[in-house]
């Protein structure tokens, strides 16, 4: 099994430096100012803007490694402290959780990054810094109407809703971080009632990822569905087709006069080893700027992290929302516990 990571690493990492002609213009500078090495899962074309723009503003060299999340914290466990890693990026608390588990974040107290990120985007000790968000939503088919008194995450285990649900599986992060957030609110006996009822509401047994879930109720395969809002505004801001599927299906933004909606983060953390440990903060700050916000969030079509800033127009398309305030922290803590519920439940 890690033969088959360290295989897969090695064929997806990609080593990046800035072109000659950057390196001839900012020479001096960035002799001078050093580097930032960066381990990220992300791949967004928006993304090398970024690191441009930082490199442009404070002379530090950006070097990047993309690979799948699991295999950059085993990479940087396995490097141990000649890690040259000084940033990890990711996405999904529950990925940040398994960093923070195995030991490669390190806690960074910074003023900047404590204005600027609400609490719940934080993790409590600073070990990492939400950067971007996502909501868990649901859909349905609007030919085949609202479906009645749907308003919440309890609701999709309602009798009412008996063969109307598509569901992706369980092995995905998604679903485990929403169980995880329904442990901490409503505590495990009830997290396990609900899973239980929601697969005996299943249309057929679950399968595909969440754009497969948005396709297939739009094409009235299923009429009840929960997917990240960044997939329903990739549709939305598509091609003719895509905008088709996107206004075929109506969106519930749930528990808004409860907890609120289920919120994600995409987010970043100071690796322990960090050799560039100023960069690597000064790195974290400006992401959290306007700008670099802007480009961030865009990326993915995600909600910044960052108060007071508004998504692009085919995320703000879905509208306003409250979101649950339940720290990532803790969501990122009862994801064993969600994967056994799922499994007793029979919800693969
Ligand atoms: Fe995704």
């Amino acid at each position: 099994m890690k033969r088959l990571i360290l295989a897969a690493l090695a064929l997806t990492a990609a080593a990046c430096s800035p072109s000659d002609e950057g390196a001839d213009a900012d020479g001096a500078d960035a002799a001078a100012a050093g580097e930032v090495n960066i381990y990220s899962s992300r791949h967004y074309d928006t993304d090398l803007a970024l690191y441009d723009d930082f490199t442009k503003a404070t002379g530090i060299k950006v070097n990047r490694i993309e690979a799948e999340a699991d295999a950059l914290i085993e990479r940087i466990a396995s490097e141990g402290e000649f890690s040259p890693a000084d940033i990890l990026i990711t996405v999904d608390a529950g990925r940040l959780w398994r960093a923070e588990e195995a030991g490669v974040l390190s806690p960074v107290d910074s003023a900047i990054l404590t204005e600027r990120l609400p609490a719940h985007l934080r993790h409590p000790e600073g070990l990492w810094f939400g950067l971007s968000t996502r909501a868990r939503v649901i859909i349905y088919n609007k030919e085949a109407g609202a479906p009645a008194g749907l308003e919440t995450y309890a609701d999709l285990a309602d009798p009412a809703y008996r063969g109307d649900i598509c569901m992706r599986s369980s092995s995905n992060i998604y679903n485990i971080s929403l169980l995880s957030s329904i442990i901490a609110h409503r505590g495990a006996d009830a997290a396990e009632a609900w899973t239980k009822g929601v697969v005996a509401n299943f249309a057929r047994d679950p399968q595909g990822n969440d754009t497969s879930q948005i396709e297939a109720v739009a094409a009235g395969e299923c009429r009840i569905s929960l997917v990240n809002t960044y997939y329903l505004a990739r549709f939305a801001g598509g091609d003719a087709d895509q905008q088709a599927i996107f206004d075929s299906i109506g969106v519930i933004f749930p528990d808004q006069s409860g907890t609120g909606t289920h919120v994600n983060i995409s987010g970043a953390g100071v690796v322990k080893q960090a050799p560039n440990r100023a960069n690597a903060i000064a790195f974290l700050e400006y992401l959290t700027s306007e700008s670099a916000q802007r480009y961030f969030a865009d990326g993915n079509n995600e909600y910044p992290a960052a108060t007071g800033l508004a998504a692009n127009s085919a995320v703000e398309r879905l509208g306003p929302f409250k979101s649950d305030t339940l720290n990532a922290a803790e969501i990122g803590r009862g994801q064993r516990e969600a994967v056994e519920i799922f499994d007793r439940a029979g919800w693969n």
